[in-house]
């Protein structure tokens, strides 16, 4: 069986900082082509199709901080004053179509922002969230973390392992395991939000209620692989490890219309034997997670006891009846956490 790979240490907490005011609009690497990293403004070349689009969008993004920063907070703010540092809005040409476009843009912008804005009060937040850039449109080489490797990874060419993306953006990734709890204040939350997030399910969990994951599904989030009955995974055959995750791949297709390629083994304990299985019905990745937030704390697996761009969050579906709160409470954690250190939520999916 080889060795087996444990994963399930933690640690506390620190403050840090960087966010770009309350309009929200991240300044770091986005694609709008300019970068602001440690304080040297400048614009990147060499990755191409930046020109035009990129103006564009830092346009479109200027007048919709300016919008936000006049609407004082998200009340209804018509006025484009500049936020303090931002360039004021260029005027384009009035005749243009593409000045027309650019403002029509901006507009819809503002309004999801408003919108955004509202929810976040609506939900508690402390602060709005931060928007993440867009997906990267060159995926990040994802490897195997040093330590986590089993026998011949590489050579078998099984599913990577890994707790953290490798990225320069500041975001975090937010991973829901189990199934237990099925409440669906967390789906209008969410929603209304615009978090993303990557489930993880067992079906021993969910088979009491498999609608409630298809509305999940509905609203765009990937249902992913977490076995049929949640087993130590080391401790089992070869033939069942593969009973219990392809045997999850198959509920996944049946109930869901797709065999999912993220599978996250159950605690984070998993052998050769696993990833083979795995790879068999058509996993690619095995992603961990780095950190994991509770109803009334976080762990960190790293010492410095901080979030890191690229990080994988662990929580799971849980109710009053497992900790002290509700999955909103939970979210509220998450979200301030993260807003407060100057990261955005982004889509897991999108950086695979
Ligand atoms: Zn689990």
């Amino acid at each position: 069986m080889g060795s087996v790979v444990q994963n399930d240490d933690n640690r506390g907490c620190s403050q840090g900082p960087r966010r770009c005011g309350r309009t929200g609009i991240r300044r770091g690497r986005g694609r709008t082509g300019i970068r602001r990293g440690g304080g040297r403004t400048g614009i990147r070349r060499g990755r191409g199709r930046t020109g035009i689009l990129g103006a564009f969008t830092v346009l479109a993004l200027t007048a919709l901080a300016s919008g936000c920063a006049g609407g004082g907070g998200g009340g209804g703010g018509a006025s484009l004053r500049p936020a303090a540092g931002q360039q004021p809005e260029k005027a384009a040409p009035p005749e243009a179509p593409a000045a027309r476009a650019l403002h029509a843009y901006a507009g819809r912008l503002r309004a999801a922002r408003q919108a955004q804005v509202a929810a976040a009060r609506r939900w508690g937040l402390r602060k709005v969230p931060l928007t993440p850039p867009a997906p990267p449109a060159r995926k990040p080489e994802i490897t195997t973390r040093r330590g986590f490797e089993v026998a011949d990874h590489e050579e078998l060419g099984l599913p990577p392992v890994f707790t953290t993306v490798p990225t320069e953006d500041r975001v975090v990734f937010l991973t829901v395991d189990d199934g237990a709890e099925k409440d669906p204040a967390f789906l209008r939350m969410m929603s209304e939000l615009k978090i993303p997030y990557t489930a993880f399910l067992s079906n021993f969990l969910i088979k009491d209620d498999y609608g409630y994951f298809k509305k999940m599904r509905d609203l765009g989030v990937t249902l992913n692989n977490h076995t049929l009955h949640h087993p130590y995974l080391p401790a089992l055959s070869y033939a069942r490890q593969k009973r219990e995750i392809c045997g999850m791949q198959e509920v996944l297709r049946e109930r869901y219309g797709d065999r999912p390629a993220l599978f996250r083994p159950p605690y984070g304990n998993y052998d050769q034997d696993t990833l083979r299985a795995a790879k068999s019905c058509g996993v690619r990745y095995a992603p961990l997670w780095d950190e994991e937030v509770f109803v009334d704390h976080w762990e960190y697996r790293e010492s410095d006891q901080d979030l890191h761009p690229g990080d994988i969050v662990l929580t799971h579906f849980r109710g009053r009846g497992e900790w002290k709160g509700t999955m909103p409470d939970m979210v509220r954690r998450f979200v301030d956490k993260v807003t407060s250190k100057g990261y955005a939520v982004a889509r897991l999916e999108d950086y695979l």
